[in-house]
């Protein structure tokens, strides 16, 4: 396994836009029931009729109330998100 460093914070990819997405999304994801597919957190809220913003603050409340979810999110860490420097991250922890 060769994997470029940048692809390995991105283990998934958006099964309608081919957009990189962390192990946090995929939680949001689940977290929404989503099983079968796997979105970005774009497609994820067209989906939804939210803003990506929304969406995440949504699905992260749902995360943090279920310890089936809140466990592995934790474990994931989320700090070297490449998104981070673009201010378009939505997979940090909410500022509770
Ligand atoms: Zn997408
Ligand atoms: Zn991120």
């Amino acid at each position: 396994m060769n994997q470029p460093l940048e692809i390995s914070f991105f283990d998934y990819t958006c099964d309608r836009c081919g957009t990189p997405v962390c192990e946090r999304v995929q939680l949001m994801n689940l977290a929404l029931s989503y099983e079968e597919e796997l979105f970005c957190l774009d497609c994820l809220s067209a989906e939804q009729s939210m803003t990506p913003a929304e969406l995440a603050d949504f699905a992260k409340s749902y995360v943090y109330s279920r310890d089936c979810f809140k466990n592995p999110w934790m474990k994931f860490d989320a700090t070297p998100c490449p998104k981070l420097s673009e201010g378009l991250c939505f997979c940090q922890d909410a500022a509770c």
